[in-house]
């Protein structure tokens, strides 16, 4: 493995700009992808997740071939949104800041057409587009691709995802034979896949099997409450950490604006960022975000896609995913380049099968934390600020003040001084969070998750002792208390290990012929599932299951 910029044979005026980036050495895409971009010309597939340095793997490459004394476009980047192509014009600016008379052009949708077809007449060694965009400047004759040496689909997933299908097409058929294709996907679905296959050339795919290079300094944290407390608990969160500076992920673009709404009126220094609003919308909330004067910037997955924000304090699932890998994009969006990130996930009572199979995918174990309460919050609130008094720099302009300071305080005893000083600022955070309520499940209520917990934790432990130890069955397996009444349990093998979720297993009791009404509390451990079943079907149920099978696996239904 390359480790050194020096040996990918660029030229020096590249490595200046890099150099001046600060990139030390390459990442593990880079130094996969940029000797061979170098060498060869075959087309290549990199499928590799956010935040690996695909920008730099690619437009590394395409710069240092660069024809600058000729003027016709000699590259195309693709990708979903404004704001990537953006980011990519101004990364593929920074990284050839030394080579001279390059010129990079962005089109993007929502924008004037007209400055755009200024600018591509002008000239663009490099077009980067988003495909409708870009379509529209073709058809217009702004934009010429018929000479392009390089084709490059960045995030071709979400292109797909977001409808880009057919503009894709029709540029993909412009795109003269020639051309090199690169294709970048955090993912490969069927339409990615197809596209591969239709338009490229005997791709190799590359995977780059290294997630986010920071992903393994990013800790997992989830807080537990009622679904109505998921609000307060973040506000809570928010509060506890006064300099925050995160991503809240929710799942649809109401709910973002919901929240974001919420938290401006309550106070915070919070946007939403999602499809529905205007391009001049995203980019003034992303240009508030980016200079910190947001610290809560509220978003979807796809609007977030890409985005590359450095120094993110925490990410927020205000709601989990739907699905697992959206969690790993997420998450990486935190603890970039070797400082720690923390990944915060707000759930439900129902909802710690999700953190478990998160767990499986990402191969670490999450941490649950008490939602802190009423103390702990004034408190670190308070410390912040009298760290920040402590921390400030007295100017010389205070002193033609001191007359009038000295009138007003002089008599007031330094003890008291601070007392008021520290309530002015602060009552309003006593006032909200004397009424507040401890938003962590009771006792009472948490019985039966505490149990499953308890549970979960000792068929984990014994899990790994049991890989040790050999196959001793009883280590694998996990208490499920007792069964409701006029009910049996039936275990059967599989659980979390296989992913398995209970609507599964009411669906897998469905297709044997067994209501929902017949099926009781269902509760998964590690290997294996107990499933309540109404006294009447449990033999059936049995007799039906054992020695069936599940994907490849064979099926042992044992009642208890
Ligand atoms: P991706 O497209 O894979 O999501 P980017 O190309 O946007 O990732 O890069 C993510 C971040 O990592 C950017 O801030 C970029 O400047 C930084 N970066 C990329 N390559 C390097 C490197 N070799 N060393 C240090 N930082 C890098
Ligand atoms: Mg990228």
């Amino acid at each position: 493995m390359i480790t050194d910029f020096l040996e990918l044979g660029l030229s020096n005026e590249i490595l200046n700009g890099i150099a001046e980036l600060g990139f030390e050495k390459p990442t593990p895409v880079q130094a996969r992808i940029i000797p061979q971009l170098l060498v060869d010309d075959n087309d290549i597939v990199c499928l590799a997740q956010t935040g690996t340095g695909k920008t730099a793997a690619f437009g590394l490459p395409v710069l240092e071939y660069l024809d600058v004394k000729n003027p016709a476009t000699q590259a195309l980047v693709l990708c979903p949104t404004r704001e990537l192509c953006r980011q990519i014009s101004r990364d593929l600016g920074n990284y050839s800041k030394y080579k001279e008379g390059i010129r990079i052009v962005s089109v993007y949708g929502g924008a004037a057409i007209q400055w755009q077809i200024k600018a591509l007449r002008s000239g663009a060694h490099i077009i980067v587009a988003t495909p409708g965009r870009l379509l529209d400047l073709i058809k217009r004759e702004a934009a010429d691709i018929s000479g392009i040496g390089t084709l490059i689909l960045d995030e071709a997933d979400e292109m797909l995802n977001m409808g880009f299908k057919e503009e894709l097409d029709a540029i993909l058929e412009q795109a003269p034979e020639s051309r090199r294709s690169l294709l970048f996907s955090a993912t490969l679905p069927k339409e990615v896949e197809r596209i591969a296959k239709s338009y490229m050339k005997d791709p190799q795919i590359v995977t780059v099997g290294e997630r986010n290079a920071g992903a393994q300094n990013v800790e997992h944290f989830y807080y537990m409450v009622r679904e109505e407390d998921r609000y307060a608990a973040l506000k809570r969160i928010a509060d506890y950490n006064p300099d925050i500076y995160a991503i809240v992920f929710c799942k649809t673009r109401e709910e973002t604006q919901k929240i974001a709404d919420a938290l401006q009126k309550d106070g915070y220094d919070a946007d939403a960022l999602h499809g529905d609003l205007s391009q001049a919308q995203r980019d003034n909330v992303m240009g508030r975000f980016r200079r910190r004067s947001l610290h809560l910037l509220v978003a979807t997955d796809v609007a977030a896609r890409g985005i590359d924000v450095s120094d993110l304090s925490h990410v927020i699932n205000y709601n989990l995913p739907q699905e697992i890998e959206l969690y790993t994009h997420r998450s990486g969006r935190t603890g970039r380049a070797d400082k720690k990130g923390v990944s915060i996930a707000i759930i439900n009572q129902k909802e710690k099968g999700k953190i478990r199979r998160i767990e499986d995918v990402i191969k670490k174990q999450f941490t649950r934390l008490p939602v802190p309460g009423a103390r702990e919050i004034c408190e670190k609130q308070l410390v912040h600020l009298i760290d920040g008094i402590n921390n400030v720099e007295v100017r010389d302009d205070i002193h033609a003040f001191m007359t009038t300071i000295n009138e007003k305080w002089g008599e007031i005893p330094k003890e008291d001084l601070v007392k008021k000083i520290l309530s002015y600022e602060f009552n309003r955070f006593f006032d909200y969070y004397r009424k507040a309520k401890d938003l962590n499940i009771p006792e009472k209520e948490k019985k039966e998750g505490k149990k499953a917990e308890g549970s979960r934790k000792k068929s984990r432990q014994e899990t790994d002792a049991g890989a040790v130890a050999g196959k001793d069955k009883k280590a694998r397996d996990g208490d499920p208390g007792e069964c409701e009444k006029g009910f049996r349990w039936l275990r059967v093998n599989l659980g979390y290990k296989n992913n398995i979720l209970p609507r599964e297993i009411i669906s897998m009791m469905k297709a044997c012929g067994i209501g929902k009404k017949s099926v009781g509390k269902i509760e998964i451990f590690n290997d294996y599932v107990y499933v309540g079943l109404k006294d009447s079907v449990a033999d059936y149920a049995r007799s039906q299951l054992n020695g069936a099978s599940f994907g490849r696996r064979r099926l042992n239904a044992v009642l208890m």
